[in-house]
C-alpha cells in the first residue's frame, strides 16, 4: 500500500489542480482534462487517491498557513507569489524609491503620517532610526514587542533609549492565554524540534499585526544586507502586502530608510554620532532577537548565522517581514 500511495504521488504531481500543494475535498475535476486519454480506470484511481490522501494535506496545510485559507482565497502557490491586493504607493512616496538618504525617508513618512507612522524597533542597530527620527525635529512614535524572551540586556537597552530620546516605548505583548496553550502543550523551548514559526507567530507575529491594525505606516529598521537570502530586494518604501492597517488590507505604507546602508555604514554613524547601543553587540552579538535564539557569530559568519542557527538559511524570517519570502513556500 506504501508503495502504491508514493508511486501515485510521483504521478499526480502532474496533476496541476493538486501539485501547488493545496489538496482538494472532491475529486479533482481537472483530471479529465489533465489525462485526455485516460482509461476510467485510471480516472477513477486518481479521484479515489486524491479523495482519500489529499485531504490529509489539506488540514495540515490549513493549519499551517490559514491567513491563505481565507473563504474565496487563492490557491497557496498563487498567494505566495502575487500579494492579496496589489496597491500602488502614491507617486510621492513611490519617488523616495530612486534614492533617498535614511533621514529623508523618515521625514517624508513623518511628514505625511504624522503620529499614524510608528518606528517598529527591535533593541538592536535599528536605534539609529530613532535616532533620524529625533533629528528631523517631528513627533514620532516607536513600538516594540516584548516577546517576553528578551535578554535582560535588551530590556535594559529599552529603558536607557527612553531616557536618552525622551520618549514612552509602546510594548505589545502576546496574548497570555496563547503564549500559555503552547507552553502547556509543548514545553519552553519547543522552537528547538518544532521551529520558531509558531512560537514567533504567538509572541511576535500576533502583537505586531494587533499594533499595525492601529497605524497607516511604519518605519523599520531592515537592511539588505541583514539577509541576503530574504531581505537582497528590500526597497525603501512600499506597500505592505502582509499586514493591514487602520484603514484595511492594501492599506498600509512600509518605510525601510535603512535598507541600502550597510552594517558598517550603520555602525561608523551609531560611533559618530554617539547614539547609544545595546552592550550585547559589544560581547559579539550582531543581529538581536529573543534569548534563546540568538547567539553571538564568529568572526566571517553572517550575522544572520546567530539566528535560529538549528533551521534552514531560508527560513530565517520570524514572519514580521514575511512579504521578503514571497514566492517561497515556507512562510514563517
Ligand atoms: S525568536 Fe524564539 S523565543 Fe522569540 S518568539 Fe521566536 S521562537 Fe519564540
Amino acid at each position: 500500500m506504501a508503495a502504491f500511495v508514493a508511486a501515485f504521488s510521483a504521478l499526480h504531481t502532474r496533476c496541476s489542480r493538486h501539485s501547488g500543494a493545496i489538496a482538494s475535498t472532491t475529486p479533482c475535476a481537472r483530471a479529465d482534462t489533465r489525462f485526455p486519454g485516460a482509461r476510467p480506470v485510471w480516472r477513477r484511481a486518481h479521484d479515489a487517491f486524491s479523495t482519500r490522501f489529499l485531504p490529509r494535506t489539506s488540514i495540515t496545510t490549513r493549519a499551517r498557513y490559514p491567513q491563505y485559507f481565507r473563504p474565496g482565497s487563492p490557491p497557496l502557490r498563487s498567494a505566495l507569489e502575487t500579494p492579496a491586493s496589489s496597491p500602488t504607493l502614491p507617486s510621492e512616496l513611490q519617488k523616495l524609491n530612486d534614492s533617498a538618504e535614511p533621514i529623508d525617508v523618515i521625514d517624508a513618512a513623518l511628514a505625511r503620517y504624522g503620529t499614524d507612522c510608528a518606528i517598529a524597533f527591535s533593541g538592536a542597530e535599528d536605534v539609529l532610526v530613532i535616532e533620524y527620527a529625533a533629528r528631523t525635529g517631528r513627533p514620532f512614535r516607536v513600538f516594540a514587542l516584548d516577546t517576553g524572551r528578551l535578554h535582560a540586556e535588551t530590556y535594559r537597552f529599552y529603558d536607557r533609549v527612553e531616557k536618552h530620546y525622551h520618549i514612552r516605548i509602546e510594548y505589545c505583548f502576546p496574548e497570555s492565554e496563547a503564549v500559555e496553550r503552547l507552553v502547556q502543550a509543548k514545553g519552553l523551548f519547543s522552537f528547538y524540534t518544532d521551529g520558531h514559526g509558531e512560537c514567533c507567530g504567538i509572541r511576535k507575529v500576533a502583537p505586531l499585526r494587533k499594533k499595525l491594525s492601529t497605524l497607516r505606516a511604519w518605519i523599520t529598521g531592515q537592511r539588505r544586507d541583514q539577509s541576503p537570502g530574504t531581505r537582497a530586494a528590500v526597497p525603501l518604501v512600499q506597500m505592505d502586502s502582509t499586514f493591514a492597517g487602520r484603514d484595511g488590507q492594501g492599506t498600509l505604507v512600509k518605510f525601510n530608510p535603512m535598507a541600502d546602508v550597510s552594517s558598517k555604514e550603520v555602525w561608523d554613524t551609531i560611533r559618530v554620532l554617539e547614539v547609544p547601543y545595546n552592550e550585547l553587540h559589544e560581547r559579539g552579538y550582531v543581529s538581536l532577537g529573543c534569548e534563546p535564539c540568538t547567539k553571538p557569530i564568529q568572526p566571517g559568519q553572517h550575522e544572520r548565522e546567530g539566528r535560529w542557527w538549528w533551521e534552514e538559511q531560508t527560513k530565517k524570517e520570524c514572519g514580521l517581514h514575511a512579504g521578503n519570502l514571497a514566492g517561497r513556500v515556507d512562510v514563517k
